[in-house]
């Protein structure tokens, strides 16, 4: 009986994890010819300064509308990207269009404006991503220091040694550098403070609990300290209210990003947020004491 189960049981994960290698199969084969077939678009996400309620930047997040398969969420098909090496030429896109983008910003008047692009490790660690950036800041002429690339602290900390080799070539040609979803990872301190970068995003996963899970509050308000001692700035993701915002605000944590704030929005929706934005709308949230 429980060996009769057991083969059945068997049977059935076997065909469930067949019938999901061919669905990735599928995206992974509808991914390599989203580029030429113009289905790539970025959103831009602002986020907010807690100390004066101002715009500092923007995040680049990448949507696929696939023809044969409608929109895929870039949970799903990055990392398809990343297993199959196409992240290599997506990012680079990314890379290019969101430059291209604040360059055009920049003469609408946002010069005081960052953005923000994830890089995946791979990109860092086998592709020639200081080359690319450098080519790409010249030819767009934006200021280097207004670019961030943010990388996630799981791929980051799996690959210690060479990835912050990789972040210290790039920290020379004067980008700004953010480790991303900070707190999901297992972080040697160690690395840390060895690791040349400039901000810490603190997961949405934390943000999202801390009005009502004290461990995350706690966990929040450590990652708060521990960044300011070694002289990091801190974005708090995914913060979705009031409530956490205040929290944030109390607890020290330099800026927040969220829905709170804004959902990531079309280009052109984005320019016209940061230009109308009021930094007394924020600022007036009063602390929760
Ligand atoms: P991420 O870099 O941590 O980006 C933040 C994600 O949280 C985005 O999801 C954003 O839409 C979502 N978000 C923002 N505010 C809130 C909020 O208040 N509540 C909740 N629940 N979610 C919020 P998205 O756009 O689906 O992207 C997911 C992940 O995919 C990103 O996480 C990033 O790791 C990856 N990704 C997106 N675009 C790119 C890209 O161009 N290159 C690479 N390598 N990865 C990318
Ligand atoms: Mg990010
Ligand atoms: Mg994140
Ligand atoms: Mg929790």
């Amino acid at each position: 009986q429980a060996k009769a189960l057991g083969r059945n049981t068997f049977q059935f994960y076997t065909e469930a994890m067949d019938a999901e290698a061919r669905q990735r199969a599928t995206i992974a084969s509808s991914l390599r010819k989203a580029l030429e077939r113009d289905e790539l678009r970025l959103v831009f996400q602002p986020r907010m300064s807690l100390v004066d309620g101002r715009i500092t930047g923007v995040e680049a997040l990448l949507r696929w509308h696939s023809a044969e398969l409608g929109d895929i969420p870039p949970s799903v098909f990055i990392p398809l990207a990343e297993e199959s090496g196409q992240i290599l030429r997506l990012g680079e896109w990314v890379l290019r269009e969101a430059c291209g983008t604040l360059a055009r910003w920049r003469q609408h008047g946002l010069t005081d404006i960052a953005m923000a692009v994830n890089v995946s490790v791979l990109q860092l660690l086998r592709g020639n991503l200081p080359e690319v950036i450098a080519e790409i800041v010249e030819d767009t002429g934006i200021p280097p220091a207004r670019l961030e690339l943010e990388v996630t602290e799981s791929m980051v900390m799996a690959n210690a040694e060479q990835s912050t080799a990789a972040l210290h070539a790039l920290r020379a040609l004067g980008v700004s550098l953010a480790i991303d979803d900070f707190g999901t990872g297992y972080s040697s301190l160690i690395y840390l403070k060895r690791l040349p970068i400039d901000t810490l995003k603190i997961d949405k996963e934390f943000v999202g609990d801390i009005t009502h899970d004290p461990d995350d509050e706690a966990i929040t308000a450590t990652v708060i300290t521990m960044a300011h001692s070694l002289g990091l700035n801190v974005i708090a993701e995914g913060v979705e209210t009031e409530e956490q915002l205040a929290y944030l605000r109390e607890q020290g944590c330099d800026e927040i990003q969220g829905f709170w704030l804004s959902q990531p929005l079309e280009p052109q929706r984005c320019l016209a947020f940061v230009h109308t934005w009021r930094p007394t709308l924020a600022t007036a949230v009063p602390p929760p004491y």
